[in-house]
């Protein structure tokens, strides 16, 4: 199970699809991208292969400058399209990919879902309808995300886009691996930096609990409270 994402002036489905196939390694049931443009968000899923999620992303298209890309081993539902990630708010503003799983998402549903129509029957779907109904109290879409970040407990490498934002990528993790690569004009997100080294070399760690906002231009870490975070990033050695 893998993530990638990707926000940048190239061919974004392309940069998503070949870290995902670099991510086939880690083992998987299903897969899916979303793609954020002029027109709004694309999702594509399928179970089974990456070439199968290629042929679908291949029938259209659509070109996008920023987007998520996600890898699944189930943990919780079974193996399907509905199930395979991205997944989206019930308003289709949010959209998520995580690896993990989240402990208590029976109780955060209980306390904060009543009323919401799941339409997967993952733990991840939790945290994307949470995020919403929390940004519809707050306001504030960072904001959101940190308090939805807060109330979770287990494991998870999360990517966030808002339809309504094409200059984003919200990124958290807790004990699932995740970096943010960094490009000149662009930036990446990845499980594994094996995913995207064909675009950058250079890397940021997040340690768990940390979020980073990522833009075009700019990384911004932070800690769950909002206060900002200064690191250095690394360059990964290879050779190929
Ligand atoms: N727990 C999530 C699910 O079952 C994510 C699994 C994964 O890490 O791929 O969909």
């Amino acid at each position: 199970c893998g993530i990638v994402g990707y926000i940048g002036n190239n061919d974004t489905k392309e940069v998503l699809l070949n870290g995902l196939e670099k991510l086939e390694y880690r083992g998987y049931d299903s897969a899916g991208i979303a793609t954020l443009n002029d027109d709004g968000v694309d999702v594509f899923k399928v179970k089974g292969r990456i070439a199968a999620l290629r042929e679908k992303v291949d029938m259209d298209n659509n070109f996008a400058t920023m987007g998520i890309g996600h890898t699944r081993w189930a943990t919780h539902g079974a193996p399907s399209e509905e199930n395979a990630h991205p997944h989206q708010s019930v308003s289709e503003r949010f959209t998520i990919v995580h690896n993990g799983v989240i402990e208590n998402y029976q109780d955060i549903r209980k306390e904060y879902l009543e009323g919401v129509n799941l339409v997967s029957d993952t733990d991840t779907e939790i945290i994307v309808q949470l995020i919403e109904t929390l940004y519809d109290q707050v306001g504030d879409v960072a904001e959101a995300f940190r308090r939805s970040i807060d109330l979770l407990k287990g494991s998870y490498a999360v990517a966030l886009i808002d339809a309504q934002d094409q200059e984003t990528i919200y990124v958290a993790k807790n004990k699932s691996p995740l970096l943010v690569g960094l490009g000149d004009g662009f930036n990446v997100v990845a499980s594994d930096s094996m995913a995207t080294l064909q675009v950058t070399d250079r890397y940021m760690e997040l340690e768990d609990k940390e979020i980073i906002i990522v833009s075009r231009e700019n990384v911004e870490l932070q800690k769950l409270d909002g206060t900002k975070v200064e690191r250095e990033p690394f360059t990964v050695e290879i050779d190929a």
